[in-house]
């Protein structure tokens, strides 16, 4: 049972083992993201998700994408590979909502096979209303959430469309709705025991103002930490002709917002399919094609 509000033991312990919620963890402890869930109900303008094999390492970026049956053969592979692998992570390279009975059966499967293994998903949060309490259930504690601006009108610019009950929104209606299930989805979240890192991309000149408001409102929702990341202008993507974030700046607003939450500092903006420490990445070296089961 979750008690409403606060953190188990065991949800304790899990957490001094994951790499992106706990510093001390990253130097030691390995996690691995299933690239299970390709589809997105959202269109963000920095991103273009690839399924390629390019040496590129960037969010939404994967070389292969697996049904949950080859990722519970991968789990099993790169487990008898790597000693200290303690998460697995489904982060796309969609959102692992929008592909929930896919991301809900890899969990299952794996959970069949080790109980120990810490779950966390990442999603834009439209379908967390939907789907929070099947998350609880499923017993993930770690939940991350995209929300890059409390304003709709900062969202018209950031979302090209939101899609959401067979119906196709735009413009700042598509960020309020977008907002709203977040706003929903977060707070049911945290009133039973999961622990929430939201993640804000930082884009100049669009919603960089709103960022100490985003961390604020969602520190008053009960948020673990937030983790402000750069804008990488992705190629292909609507904002591919914006500058990259620079760490100078990047470093000075998460100055700023140190003063209201733990600021995430060591997110390398991993690939969906990473595997490894946190500042490795052995994507390559366990792709499924290369992959000879046993016997
Ligand atoms: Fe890409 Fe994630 Fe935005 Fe979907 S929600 S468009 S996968 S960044
Ligand atoms: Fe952790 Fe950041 Fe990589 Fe996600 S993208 S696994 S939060 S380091």
């Amino acid at each position: 049972c979750v008690c409403s509000g606060t953190l188990s033991a065991d949800t304790l312990e899990k957490t001094n083992k994951h790499p992106c919620y706990s510093a001390d963890a990253h130097h030691k402890y390995a996690r691995m993201h299933l690239p299970v869930a390709p589809g997105c109900n959202v269109q963000c303008n920095y991103c273009n998700r690839k399924f390629d094999c390019v040496n590129e390492s960037r969010p939404g970026v994967t070389s292969e994408v697996l049904t949950p049956a080859l990722a519970s053969d991968k789990f099993v592979w790169v487990k008898g590979e790597i000693e200290h692998l303690s998460v697995v992570g489904i982060a796309g390279p969609g959102d692992a909502l929008a592909d929930w009975p896919s991301t809900k059966q890899t969990i299952e499967n794996i959970k069949a096979i080790d109980q120990t293994i810490t779950f966390c998903l990442s999603t834009n949060g439209l379908l967390l209303p939907k789907y929070a309490s099947e998350i609880v259930a499923l017993g993930i504690r770690h939940v991350t959430v995209t929300v890059n601006t409390l304003d709709p009108a900062i969202g018209a610019k950031i979302y090209k469309f939101v899609s959401y009950q067979g119906k196709h929104y735009v413009g700042s209606q598509a960020a309020e709705l977008l907002l709203v299930n977040q706003l929903a989805g977060i707070e049911y979240l945290v009133q039973h025991g999961v622990l929430v890192k939201i993640n804000i991309v930082m884009i100049k000149g669009i919603n960089d103002r709103d960022i100490p408001a985003v961390v604020k409102k969602v520190k008053a929702l009960g948020v673990f930490v937030t983790n402000i990341m750069p804008l990488i202008p992705a190629p292909g993507s609507a904002f591919e002709h914006l500058p990259q974030t620079s760490m100078k700046e990047l470093n000075a607003l998460r100055d700023v917002c140190q003063l209201d939450i733990h600021q995430m500092r060591h997110c390398q903006q991993c690939r969906a399919d990473a595997i490894g420490l946190l500042h490795e990445d052995r994507s390559q070296e366990f792709r499924m094609c290369n992959h000879v089961p046993d016997g």
